[in-house]
């Protein structure tokens, strides 16, 4: 639209349309349709109302897309915008002030409505323990709560795994659908996403139709494990133009992901600015005041008979994550119960560090050192040394990725583990490991095969 204004070029696009399209459907839903603004190949185009939006969107999308590009001779994202005289749904809830005294949900209606979200109603805030390291994230999650769509949009949460994204962002949504009964919340992971549209490709238009009246229907978007749909190039696609309708309409997204915006491979710029383009919040690794916190609040969520010296043997253990030290009390109260043995610090060591079990997390570092040393025929000596030298440096590199994998020790104790090593040195030799593990089946084989040792 270079050389002519945005008006003059919908002017156009609609005389196209007109003739194309019945008259009756011309009337209903374009005739009243203007243009907003035409930026950086997005057209904001203002309707009278969310039904003429739903249909815009959902219907004739792909005609109107077409007419525009074949205009303006470029191609075009187009954004349908209820205009302003109407508030967002969010503002309207309710009856007016007479009614707005909600009544609580039973139980069981909150079951449901959560289970038809997608969200499981476990997840609350009640159960959360907020410690300084999601502190940050708590208080932005609360704050949506209060006002969704408000603030904080759209709200873009990252750590590593098991450190409490899925809880919390399910939180909010189960917490929404008792505070705010009029409201839509819907709760997808970006593989579930995926898996649904191909779904209702493959079945035909009619699908297609519902799964996005589904998605935009929602007053409330949470997306867990969003990197999962980078590099798919049809699912960004129609991600992205539900995030563009979501947004524009005030609704609030969430999004959950192993890292940030801008660090997802293969995702496309466009959306990871718009990722980015809210609020980010990180989650980090508890220490050690937090993982007790968690694990007393385990002890009574379970009613496991356990000992505070226990919980804090466990937390001072497991290092990793808040999935393996649950993972972790779980094995240690069942070993209890099948050996009989009294539980106190010696014996929950001995349980976390000899169990091999699936779930254990624990390896010993000083048998991972062993391995390592055995099969590259090099000293422990040479490990913790300065020297790059390669016949040293992979396998050290390799006791790094095991020392995380396997022990689940932090990036500081690995460095310290070898010779004081910065933790950055630690991360770049895991990543290097991690990657090489991908492409070469015969390291992949050779680790497994160590692993058996320890
Ligand atoms: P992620 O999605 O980041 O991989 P999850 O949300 O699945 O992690 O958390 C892993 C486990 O740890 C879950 O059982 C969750 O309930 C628990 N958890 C995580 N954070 C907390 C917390 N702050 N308080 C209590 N439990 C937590
Ligand atoms: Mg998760």
């Amino acid at each position: 639209m270079a050389n002519e204004s945005p008006k003059a070029t919908w002017q156009k696009v609609l005389n196209t349309l007109e003739v194309d399209l019945s008259p009756a459907v011309f009337s209903t839903f374009l005739k009243t349709t203007t243009i907003e603004k035409s930026e950086k190949g997005i057209t904001t185009v203002l309707v009278k109302d969310r039904y003429q939006k739903e249909n815009l969107e959902l219907r004739y999308y792909a005609q109107i897309k077409a007419a525009l590009d074949d205009i303006t001779g470029t191609k075009n994202e187009l954004i349908f915008k209820v205009a302003s005289s109407l508030k967002p749904k969010t503002e309207r809830a309710g009856l007016g002030p007479l009614f707005r005294e909600e009544k609580e949900l039973d139980v069981e209606t909150l079951k449901r409505k959560a289970k038809e979200a997608g969200l499981a109603p476990f997840y609350t805030f009640a159960n959360f323990v907020v410690g300084s390291n999601n502190n940050l994230a708590h208080a932005v999650a609360r704050a949506i709560v209060d006002k969704p769509g408000a603030l904080y949009n759209p709200l873009f949460i990252y750590s590593g795994v098991g450190l409490g994204k899925t809880h919390l962002i399910q939180a909010i949504g189960n917490e929404i659908l008792r505070k705010h009964q009029n409201l839509t919340v819907v709760y997808c992971t970006g593989e579930s996403f995926m898996n649904e549209l191909i779904e209702s490709i493959t079945e035909g238009r009619k699908k297609t139709f519902l799964f996005r009246r589904k998605f935009r229907a929602a007053d409330v978007w949470i997306i867990d494990d969003v990197q999962f749909i980078a590099g798919r190039e049809s699912t960004q696609e129609e991600f992205f133009n539900t995030f563009n309708a979501l947004y524009q309409d005030k609704r609030q997204v969430i999004l959950a992901s192993d890292r940030p915006p801008k660090e997802i491979p293969h995702i496309e710029e466009r959306l990871s600015s718009r990722f980015a383009a809210g609020m980010i919040a990180r989650m980090d690794p508890p220490d050690l005041e937090m993982r007790v916190a968690i694990l007393r609040n385990k002890r009574q969520e379970t009613g496991f008979a356990v000992s505070d010296e226990v919980l804090e043997t466990v937390a001072s253990l497991v290092r990793s994550n808040i999935r393996e030290l649950e993972g972790a009390l779980l094995q240690v109260v069942s070993a209890a119960a099948t050996t009989g043995k009294e539980l106190n610090k010696d014996s929950v060591r001995e349980i976390l560090e000899t169990t091999n079990g699936e779930n254990t997390a624990l390896s010993s570092p000083k048998k991972i050192l062993n391995a390592i040393c055995d099969k590259y025929d090099v000293r422990l000596k040479d490990l913790k040394s300065p020297t790059r030298k390669a016949a040293i440096a992979l396998p050290r590199q390799i006791c790094m990725y095991l020392l995380r994998q396997e022990s689940q020790l932090s990036l500081e104790a690995v460095g310290e583990l070898l010779g004081g090593r910065d933790h950055t040195t630690i991360l770049h030799g895991v990543g290097k490991i991690e990657n090489l593990v991908k492409k070469d089946k015969k390291l992949a084989q050779d680790i497994l095969n160590l692993s058996t040792n320890f």
